[in-house]
């Protein structure tokens, strides 16, 4: 007789697993099936974001700003070190020890919370007697039973036609995350939040890098203030960003790789570099799913189609994170479960879209949680702005970081907040003040009257708010 399980979830990444976590905690009896390898075969819980986006890439963040600072800023401090070196190898070994302990972690919270993990695919089989029965396809093969099912299946890289991933010459993710030497010449195809992190790491650490994007604008989903005072930075650290461009031909030869494309102005370049990274987005992915077992409905894009509470168009079964519609983001994923496992158990799980923030961790970093300037013109909404520099907080003075800045958008009316936008240091911590004033539809006069700690950046995100009224303190 096949196991039973009230919920099973197919897919271990951040909303399968945080799914399955938060259905044991409320008193169900949970499968999760990841197929993730290691590198010895064993499993690999926590998805891509776990095993190749946002934790080794941060990894590797970390790793190349201690070297920039080492290199180029401890000398300011009175720090003398002589030359600064990378091992690469260690910097990667280290990158993987990080990804290790969060699958290991994984691994543990399951244990703890009683959810029985299957190690292999998952695939529908059938639909029987109001359940469905879940092939898994691991070491050895069964086949399971759950009631409810929730599929959290993810992404993978888009490939761009006649450039296919080799991860030697042309990288997704995952090459870029585990290139063994510093290419001398770097070439990124799409200037988006993994263009710009991966290309940030290599240029870091002594590679001449390029970033080609199709796009005319700069980060075009961003506030365009905060776009255009990042591309200034990124420009300046030595970062060549060309945009508008028409890439006609990609040549993967033994010496590396060759772009042939037209500039915005519409001659004829080409890129000559060592490794290619192609980041042009992701596609959301069900392979080996076996939706059509079911008759689980999918889009023309292949992501599976659910409402505004995940439910798919079968009966108990549900769809979370970058296989559905919506931001590709981790934590809207994690949203996305515990929503899902709450309506399983008949509460009223919700996800607030309007307040999932966006971060890109470059340096100076990019945070920003609900709507733009131009978006707020484009819908006719009268605000107000108040921006502050962080070259007037003292912190950021101390720090020795003073790009950018926090601007604050609110209603000209009743003064809400309708966007938070931050370009500089630790933008992706300041930024969850933002969302929690947003969520809980504050005004810039609530921060405005909140006491911030002093040093801190976080007085850059009051004194925006009081910006908003034209009374800075400090500026
Ligand atoms: C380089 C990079 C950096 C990123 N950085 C960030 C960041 O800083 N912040 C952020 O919010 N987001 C970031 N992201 C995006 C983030 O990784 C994704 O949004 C997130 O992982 C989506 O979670 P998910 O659970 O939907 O899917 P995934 O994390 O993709 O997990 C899906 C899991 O399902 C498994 N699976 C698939 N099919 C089956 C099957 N049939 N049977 C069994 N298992 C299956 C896969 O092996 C995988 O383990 C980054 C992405 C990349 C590539």
């Amino acid at each position: 007789m096949s196991k039973q399980f009230d919920v099973v979830v197919i897919g271990g990444g951040p909303g399968g697993y945080i799914a399955a976590i938060r259905a044991a905690q409320l008193g169900f009896n949970v499968a999760c099936i990841d197929e993730w390898k290691n590198a010895a075969g064993g499993p690999a819980p926590g998805g891509t974001c776990t095993n190749v986006g946002c934790i080794p890439s941060k990894a590797l963040l970390q790793s190349s700003e201690h070297f920039e600072h080492a290199s180029k800023h401890f000398a300011e401090h009175g720090i003398s070190t002589g030359k600064v070196e990378m091992d690469v190898a260690k910097m990667i070994a280290r990158k993987d020890g990080v990804v290790k302990q969060n699958n290991d972690g994984i691994l543990y919270l399951f244990k703890k919370n009683k959810v029985s993990f299957f190690h292999g695919r998952g695939s529908f089989v059938a639909a029987k007697d109001g359940a469905y029965e879940i092939k898994v396809a691991g070491a050895a093969e069964e086949v399971i039973v759950g009631k409810q099912v929730i599929v959290a299946t993810g992404s993978n890289a888009r490939p761009l036609p006649g450039a296919e991933f080799d991860e030697v010459n042309i990288l997704s993710n995952d090459g870029a995350l585990r290139v063994g030497a510093v290419p001398k010449k770097l070439g990124v195809i799409g200037s988006g939040v993994i263009g710009l992190e991966m290309g940030s790491v290599w240029r870091r650490l002594g590679a001449e890098v390029t970033i080609l994007e199709a796009l005319p604008t700069f980060l075009g989903a961003a506030d365009e203030g905060v776009a255009k005072e990042a591309l200034k930075a990124f420009t300046k650290q030595g970062l060549k960003i060309e945009l508008g461009v028409k890439i006609s031909e990609i040549k993967n030869g033994k010496k590396g790789v060759t772009v042939s494309y037209a500039d915005a102005k519409g001659a004829a370049q080409e890129l000559a570099v060592d490794k290619l990274i192609v980041s042009i987005g992701r596609v959301p992915n069900t392979t080996g799913l076996n939706p059509e077992a079911v008759g689980l409905q999918l889009d023309e894009r292949g992501a599976i189609v659910v409402d505004g509470d995940c439910r798919t168009n079968l009966p108990g079964v549900w769809a979370v994170g970058d296989v559905v519609r919506g931001p590709m983001l981790a934590h809207k994923a994690e949203e996305e479960g515990v929503a899902v496992a709450e309506r399983i158990a008949g509460q009223h799980g919700h996800v607030n879209f309007a307040t999932v923030p966006w971060v890109i961790y470059t340096s100076p970093e990019i945070a920003w949680v609900g709507r733009t300037e131009q978006q707020l013109k484009a819908d006719g909404v009268a605000y107000k702005a108040g921006q502050f520099p962080f070259l007037a907080n003292g912190r950021a003075r101390a720090l020795g970081d003073t790009t950018g800045f926090v601007k604050i958008l609110a209603d000209a009316a009743s003064d809400e907040i309708l966007g938070v936008h931050i370009v500089g240091p630790m933008a992706s911590e300041l930024i969850a003040e933002a969302v929690m004033a947003m969520e809980f539809k504050a005004s810039s006069e609530d921060i405005a009257r909140i006491c911030h700690a002093h040093p801190s950046l976080s007085e850059s995100t009051k004194e925006a708010a009081l910006a908003v009224d034209k009374r800075t303190l400090n500026f």
